[in-house]
């Protein structure tokens, strides 16, 4: 384990050849990225765009090449592409072919450069286009599970209209203010958050105008005392609305992972939700399957309530990583409404640990991405 090394991988990886330029991937400058953590590894596989589907067979291989090296214990590649300048075009096509609202392209990601927020190494957006599938009890676990990989994790409710970290993390209470007008997050199980339920009073209605919740998210990207941290996860309303348009033109979004549960109709809703980023060129890091089956406690039966791998081969169909499926299980629900989080409250539970291994998938996504340059603004996706 101790022996791998960048020179070992590279060297592995120069047994691949492309079959197409008939060189092999490393001479072929294809590597990028590369990212060694206790014996994982991570890296990136540039192609051409449109290529996805193509190379596809050139990335197993080459995972099946560093896997072979001794010591490895996983090994995550992604294809990315340079994105061309008709991307938006290509993508409006697509989403027309998928019958989508065109109108989704009004604000183009041309128009505004996404930002930065100094002190954070990288943003993730954790979305699902439709409410229910558990996206926030996945965000919150996710969250914590990178914080046990050993980063410094924050967590940005940006759920306006039903703000529901506050409640999963057990929090009450008032944001400390920083003089003149910052805010400190608040903290709990090892991450930072930041949600409008702690600003606002839960049972008050609040009606939003669209530029307000726009607003309300960037001051409090902005203006949190976030500090230092190696990611930032942001759990995006459900929908495919402004709130996550605008979040992933306006911000320097590392790329997104979307949450859904098996069944047609919800996939439906992330294939839309998947080609949203695609539009504004925000990487799509892969699909978490939610409830995505029931072993039932008596008995040992398992049903699959929802249906079962709809997530898998939506991801394989669209080309974007499948990073793992979580069950339907009632202590995930118990310890949601309970506000202590699973991966917090019961680390070595084999839910907690199925969130463990996503976490470690995605980190190593993100430290390859981010290793490459590709977050700002991106100039990639994720085919
Ligand atoms: P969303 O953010 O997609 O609206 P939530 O995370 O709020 O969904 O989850 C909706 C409900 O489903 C909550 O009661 C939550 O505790 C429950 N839930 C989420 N994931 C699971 C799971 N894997 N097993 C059991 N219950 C779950």
């Amino acid at each position: 384990m101790t022996n791998i090394t960048k020179n070992s991988i590279l060297t592995a990886l120069t047994k691949i050849i492309d079959p197409e330029l008939g060189q092999n991937v490393v001479d072929l400058g294809m590597v990028k990225g590369l990212v060694i953590k206790d014996g994982n590894v991570g890296f990136t596989i540039e192609v051409g765009s449109n290529q996805g589907s193509e190379k596809e067979p050139i990335r197993k291989a080459c995972e099946k090449a560093v896997n072979e090296i001794p010591g490895v214990l996983s090994v995550t590649a992604v294809l990315t592409a340079e994105i061309k300048n008709n991307t938006s075009q290509r993508n409006s096509e697509q989403m027309k072919q998928n019958g989508e609202p065109e109108n989704q392209g009004q604000t183009n990601s041309n128009q505004k450069k996404p930002r930065e927020i100094p002190g954070i190494e990288s943003i993730i957006a954790v979305a699902s286009a439709k409410g229910g599938v558990g996206k926030s009890t996945t965000a919150v676990n996710l969250a914590i599970a990178l914080a046990k990989e050993g980063n410094k994790v924050g967590i940005l409710d940006c759920d306006i209209y039903g703000p529901s970290a506050p409640k999963l993390l057990g929090l009450n209470g008032k944001p400390e203010i920083i003089p003149p007008n910052r805010l400190k997050p608040m903290e709990a199980f090892g991450i930072k958050c930041m949600s409008i339920g702690f600003l606002i009073d839960e049972e008050s209605p609040m009606i939003w105008r669209g530029p307000m919740v726009m607003g309300a998210i960037e001051q409090m990207l902005k203006d949190v005392e976030w500090g230092n941290l190696d990611i930032l996860v942001c759990d995006l309303p459900p929908g495919t609305g402004d709130a996550q348009l605008t979040l992933s033109q306006r911000v320097a979004l590392t790329g997104a992972v979307i949450v859904s549960t098996p069944q047609d109709i919800a996939l439906l809703d992330a294939r839309r939700g998947i080609n949203m980023f695609h539009k504004v060129d925000v990487p799509v890091f892969g699909i978490i399957e939610n409830m995505s089956y029931f072993t039932c406690p008596k008995c040992n039966t398992r049903s699959n309530i929802f249906n079962h791998g709809g997530a898998k081969s939506t991801a394989d169909e669209m080309g974007v990583e499948f990073l793992g499926e979580i069950p339907l299980d009632i202590l995930i629900r118990k310890t949601s409404d309970e506000g202590i989080p699973i991966t917090y409250g019961q680390p070595d539970s084999e839910h907690s640990l199925t969130y463990r291994r996503i976490a470690s998938k995605v980190a190593q996504i993100v430290a390859s991405a981010t290793a490459s340059g590709h977050h700002q603004p991106p100039p990639i996706k994720i085919m």
